[in-house]
């Protein structure tokens, strides 16, 4: 089927992105170990922790990323892509070509957000997500 296809190709993206976040971590790593030790002035020294923490950070995200890629990757191995982890209906291939690594369908993601914005009595955002004409 054509929706196989296509999984197969969002796969093979996922692993071309999953390898250069790899990369760009490994450069990361590199980078900062060639860093310490270089520098003895005291403010030097406090750029170089500011900038570390800043990496750090970023590196944190890309980490988080990288397992977001993971898992949608085993899940399509496990053909459990495309499968709504709350209701179990298919999800909808546009919503997939957005967003690759989406786990629920459009109405369960809908749900979950609404249920947020309760949790987090922030109704003040509540329109100013995108709404489809
Ligand atoms: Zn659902």
């Amino acid at each position: 089927m054509i929706r196989e296809k296509r999984i197969q190709l969002i796969r093979k993206t996922l692993v071309n992105k999953m390898e250069e976040l790899w990369s760009n971590a490994e450069i990361t790593l590199a980078r900062m170990k060639k860093a310490e030790g270089t520098l003895a002035d005291p403010f030097d020294m406090a750029v170089t922790e500011s900038s570390r923490f800043v990496e750090l950070a970023c590196r944190s995200r890309e980490i988080e990323l990288l397992l977001d890629i993971k898992e949608t990757i085993l899940r399509i191995d496990r053909g459990l892509y495309g499968i709504c982890d709350s209701c179990g209906r298919l999800i909808h291939e546009k919503r997939l070509c957005i967003e690759p690594m989406s786990k629920l369908c459009m109405d369960c993601q809908e749900e979950k957000e609404i249920q947020n914005r309760k949790k987090n009595g922030n109704w003040a955002m509540r329109g100013m997500s995108h709404q489809h004409g």
